[in-house]
Formats: structure tokens, sequence, C-alpha cells
């Protein structure tokens, strides 16, 4: 219960890592604000937490919108009386050329990966800061963040983008004397869905432009086995342990950090 006492927002809560890190929280003791614009699924992870005995709401939103980002920190406060870790983990997968990419396609995939995170820790910060205890912001990046993948441009500039945001608002927060620390987490290749709602059109052309016609890239196993030196995918709560590590104060002289958990593929 290292958790206890403490207040969450985890956004894209509905599925895969953000479900899995909403339910490892609460397992450790943090009331969680679960939040995500698929409402059955942001519905579900609440049960879930309810029926383990945690402490849940769940509230729809589009982490782009930054008047509901005002409106769901103003719900968690209301709702549990204090605000101490976010996880900024909604996002998308889209694997596009650049020379095939519309500018409509870049723009989404900045504005939810990117923009959402920035939003986030901007709406999040004062309300911690009013709490005077600090608070842990998680922003979850990828591999694909740290070098690059053909085929992916898109997805690795929005994932490195947000690990260098990070790094830079952990320097604003230590600065500022506020005791909010900003870490990164760098997952590998994960078992979620995301992988069966990757544009598969743009997907299986690149990987046809890139020498490897038919290959199914669509598989988080196909992919995980090909490149992945311990040979297979991790899972969600991999992840979800590394964002419960970071929100907890086991991890209190950590910020600007990024922490890798990939099965060795970066390595
Ligand atoms: P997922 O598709 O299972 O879950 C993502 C969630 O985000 C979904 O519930 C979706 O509805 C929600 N979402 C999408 N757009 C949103 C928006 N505009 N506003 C609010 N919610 C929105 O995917 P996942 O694998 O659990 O991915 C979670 C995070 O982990 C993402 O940021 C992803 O880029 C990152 N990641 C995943 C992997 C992997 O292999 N699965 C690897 C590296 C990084």
């Amino acid at each position: 219960m290292k958790l206890e006492g403490k207040v969450a927002i985890v956004t894209g809560g509905a599925s895969g890592i953000g479900r899995a890190a909403a339910l490892r929280l609460a397992a450790d003791g943090a009331a969680v604000m679960v939040t995500d614009i698929d409402d059955a699924g942001g519905a579900e992870t609440r049960r879930m937490i309810e029926a383990a005995g945690g402490k849940a709401a769940y509230r729809h939103q589009d982490v782009v919108e930054e008047g509901r980002w005002k409106e769901i920190v103003g719900d968690t406060l209301a709702a549990f009386g204090r605000l101490d870790i976010l996880v900024n983990n909604a996002g998308i997968g889209s694997g596009q050329l650049v020379t095939e990419m519309s500018l409509e396609a870049w723009n989404r995939q900045i504005a939810i990966n990117l923009t959402g995170v920035f939003l986030g820790c901007k709406h999040a910060i004062p309300a911690m800061r009013a709490g005077a205890r600090g608070g842990s912001i998680v922003n979850i990046s990828s591999v694909a963040g740290l070098e690059g993948s053909a085929g992916l441009a898109g997805y690795c500039a929005t994932k490195g983008g947000v690990r260098l945001f990070t790094k830079a608002l952990a320097k604003e927060c230590a600065a500022a004397r506020d005791g909010i620390r900003v870490n990164s987490v760098h997952p590998g290749i994960i078992d979620t869905p995301i992988w069966t709602k990757i544009d598969e059109g743009g997907l299986s052309s690149a990987s046809e432009a890139l020498g490897q016609p038919g290959a199914n890239m669509l598989s988080a196993d196909m992919v995980a086995a090909a490149g992945t030196p311990m040979g297979h995918a991790g899972t969600a709560e991999d992840i979800a342990a590394g964002i419960a590590f970071l929100a907890s104060d086991d991890s209190k002289y950590m910020t600007g950090s990024e922490v890798v958990i990939d099965g060795g593929w970066s390595a």
C-alpha cells in the first residue's frame, strides 16, 4: 500500500497499459480518476477497481481538449480532495511513410500523443502545488521515443517529444522546489489492443516499401519475437509496475529520468 492516501489521474485508462496502471495504483492504495474517450471500457476499469476493494471514478475525456482538462482536475479534487499523481498514458499508434502521411494524420498524432501530455501537465501542476505535498507525473513515451523506426516517423516524433518535454518540465519543477517529479516510461513491444488499432494500410505499405512485403507488423508477438532480445512481448502489467514505482516515494530522488521497460529492445 505504498500509495495509500494518494490520488491519481490516469488517462487512456479504458484499455491496455492505462487500465493496468489504474488497477495497480489502486491496488497500491491510491484513489484513481480514470479517464478515456471509450466510456464502456473506462466504466469497466472503474468497476474492476471497486470490485477489488479500491477507490475509483470515471470521466469521459478527450485529452486534446484544454477545457476538459480543467474540469477533470476540478472533478478529481472534488471527488478525492487532492491530486498527487498524473499518468499521461492516452495515445494512438499510426504507421505511415512520411511521403504518404497526410497533414491531418500527422496533426492527429501530435495532438493526442504530445499536446495531450502538455495539457495534462499544465493543469495538474497547479493542483499538485496547491496540495503542497509534491507530486509525481509519469508520461508514457515509447522505445520509439529513443530510436527511430522506419514507417513510424510521426509516432517517433510524438514520443521523442514526450521524452524531452518531460526532462525540461522536470527541471522547471525542480527549480520551483515544488516537490513535483516528472519522468517518462518507455515501453517496448507490449501486448495490448493498440496493435489492432494501428492504421493497417499505412503499416503494410510501409513494410512493403521497406523490403518486407507481407510482413505482419500488426502482431505484438511477431514484432517482439523478431526484435526483442527476450523473445516475447511484455504485458501491460510489466509497464504498470514501472509506473507504480515512479508514482511512489521509492523513486523520490528520480526526476527527468527515462524508465525503459522493453525486454532488451533498446539495449
Ligand atoms: P490501447 O489502445 O490499449 O490504449 C490506449 C487508450 O487510449 C485507449 O483506451 C484509447 O481509447 C485511449 N485514447 C486514445 N485516444 C484518446 C484521446 N484522444 N483521449 C483520451 N483517450 C484516448 O494502447 P496501449 O498499448 O495501452 O497504449 C498506452 C500508451 O502506451 C500509449 O501512449 C502508447 O503509445 C504507449 N505505448 C504502447 C506500446 C505497446 O506496445 N502497446 C509500446 C510503447 C508505448
